[in-house]
């Protein structure tokens, strides 16, 4: 398969070719095919590789049906091959059909502008030159239908929506949202064009791109955006009832190792909750797992582990907002760890002290995990992770509330305590390795650069983002909850942008929402102790 190379990596959203795997891979390929050949030692190819990889992240929904690889003729194994592919200039871009002959060596792309929106239009011109007979396999028509083949759909049931995209006729927004849901189930998108009047008449369409939505009910409707973007209408669209990612097969076993995690019971009833608030349930079950089956595990704490969870006790103990119950008892486990000299203690004198301040003073914790906002479709799904994660953003956002709130803790010296406090929990505790290993990783290498409490905030939200953007559809991702970019544009429109074509964040907008959504006045007390 594929191999590591210096400038891109088995984690980037593309495919790292080699000598071995070139051929096999373009050669009577199902999806089409675009290469980077690039040379590890050429400057421009260096420069260019942040583009390359957020184009792959682009369209990393469209690989079912066109691929974007990386090769590198620096490396000695690969001069032969390079050679036999007539590479004679880095960067050459080369596009391959679906189902072209082993003996293809492909097509060159000469286009001077190599900026994302370029390559993906061009992406989108491949496809549109493939015949009915070399088509690739998964991927939807792209031409314009017309009004006699669209209005017929009005007023008739079925087993899923149709969205269709009308558009003026040199705009690619059409084709690239066709392209963006292929991986999805319970939707259809087809694209017209505003010169078809009739259409434009039956629909009451006047701007452009619109896109009109008929239901599996039979009734139909404009579909409401608060910008006309792509990333507008392909968020929209992935999150109507019913709309699911395919999963895709994958190799890794985090999901696996994550489903062990959660609780297993499943007859719980469903609790209503509403996307946009924080539930004080989830932050309780969280700590509920944590102090009594995730630390259960380790039967006695010294050195590092018990300096962490220390730190990690101080910080909920100063930042959980709102007081309460759990503040008292974190409080509490503070004062006695603090008070103790051992070296180590064996862990069952934690939970004795949880368990009797539960008792004595009615100081407790909930005694059950309740999900409420981290609900999952199934058991094994969302639960403690989600909470986890959710658990820290508040910490975030709640130490930039409260300048002072760390001070005489040991922790107010650190430039991102809650970060480094995160950082030290998981890599000693959280019971899935491999995800402690990923963010140990993403951790080394940016951590520092936070400057401040907004970094702090902001770092935690992009690192989220990333894991995110890896388990999309992987065997983690709860088709009720499909991972995707978060905020979403229902919960923030104004976190979204497009710049030259390419969806980017407003940071502004996006720190204000954080502040908001994980702050103290967001979180709801429904279904908590
Ligand atoms: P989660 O990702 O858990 O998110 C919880 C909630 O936070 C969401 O419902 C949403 O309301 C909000 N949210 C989503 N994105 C953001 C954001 N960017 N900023 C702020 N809030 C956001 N699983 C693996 O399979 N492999 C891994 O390598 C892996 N690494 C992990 C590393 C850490 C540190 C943690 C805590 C978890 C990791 N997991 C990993 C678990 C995985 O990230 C999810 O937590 C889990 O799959 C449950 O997903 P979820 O759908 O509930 O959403």
């Amino acid at each position: 398969g594929t191999r590591m190379s210096q400038l891109y990596t088995e984690e980037d959203p593309l495919v790292v070719l080699s000598s071995s795997s070139l051929k096999p891979a373009v050669g009577g390929s199902s999806s089409a095919w675009l290469v980077q050949f690039f040379s590890s030692w050429c400057g421009h190819c260096i420069q260019y590789s942040s583009t390359w990889r957020a184009l792959a992240q682009d369209v990393k929904d469209w690989q079912l049906v066109v691929r974007i690889g990386v090769l590198d003729c620096a490396q000695e194994e690969n001069f032969d091959v390079c050679k036999e592919f007539n590479i004679k200039f880095y960067p050459t871009f080369k596009y391959f059909h679906a189902h072209s002959p082993e003996t293809d060596r492909g097509t060159s792309y000469r286009g001077a502008d190599r900026e994302i929106q370029s390559v993906r239009q061009l992406m989108v011109n491949i496809l549109q030159n493939h015949t009915k007979v070399d088509w690739p396999d998964r991927c939807p028509p792209l031409e314009p239908y017309s009004s006699v083949e669209l209005l017929p759909l009005l007023g008739q049931r079925s087993d899923h929506y149709t969205a269709i995209i009308v558009e003026e006729p040199d705009s690619y927004v059409g084709r690239e949202v066709v392209l963006d849901l292929v991986q999805y189930s319970g939707v259809v998108v087809k694209r017209a064009l505003s010169s078809d009047l009739p259409l434009l008449d039956a629909l009451k369409i006047t701007t452009f791109p619109s896109v009109y939505l008929l239901h599996p009910n039979a009734t139909h409707t404009h579909l409401h955006v608060q910008k006309r973007l792509r990333f507008f209408f392909s968020s929209l669209l992935r999150t109507l009832p019913g709309v699911q990612r395919k999963l895709k097969s994958t190799t890794s076993t985090s999901g696996v190792l994550m489903g062990a995690l959660t609780d297993q019971r499943s007859s719980e009833p469903w609790r209503d909750f509403d996307r946009s608030k924080v539930y004080r349930a989830d932050l309780e079950s969280a700590l509920h797992y944590l102090l009594r089956v995730e630390l259960a595990t380790h039967n006695t704490l010294e050195g590092e582990e018990l300096q962490t969870f220390k730190d990690f006790v101080t910080l909920v103990a100063k930042l959980y907002p709102g007081g309460g119950s759990v503040v008292k008892l974190m409080e509490t486990l503070s004062d006695w760890l603090l008070s103790l000299p051992l070296p180590r203690i064996p862990y069952q004198a934690v939970l004795d002290l949880v368990d009797n301040k539960m008792r004595i003073s009615g100081v407790f914790l909930g005694a059950e995990l309740r999900w409420v906002g981290c609900q999952g479709s199934r058991a094994g799904l969302r639960g403690y992770p989600c909470s986890l994660w959710t658990l820290f953003h508040v910490l975030t956002v709640q130490h930039e509330a409260t300048p002072t709130a760390l001070e005489n803790t040991g922790l107010e010296g650190e430039t991102s305590p809650v970060l480094q406090v995160m950082r030290r929990y998981i890599k000693t505790f959280f019971g899935c390795e491999e995800c402690g290993r990923h963010f140990e990783e993403a951790a080394a290498v940016s951590v520092e650069k936070v400057q401040n409490r907004e970094d702090q905030i902001l770092w935690l939200w992009n690192q989220h983002n990333m894991v995110n953007y890896r388990l999309a559809g992987s065997l983690s991702d709860d088709p009720l909850f499909p991972k995707a970019p978060w905020p979403s544009p229902s919960l923030c429109s104004s976190c979204h942008e497009e710049k030259h074509g390419v969806h980017v964040w407003n940071h502004d907008s996006v720190l204000l929402f954080l502040r908001q959504h994980y702050g103290a006045s967001n979180m709801s007390p429904m279904y908590s102790m």
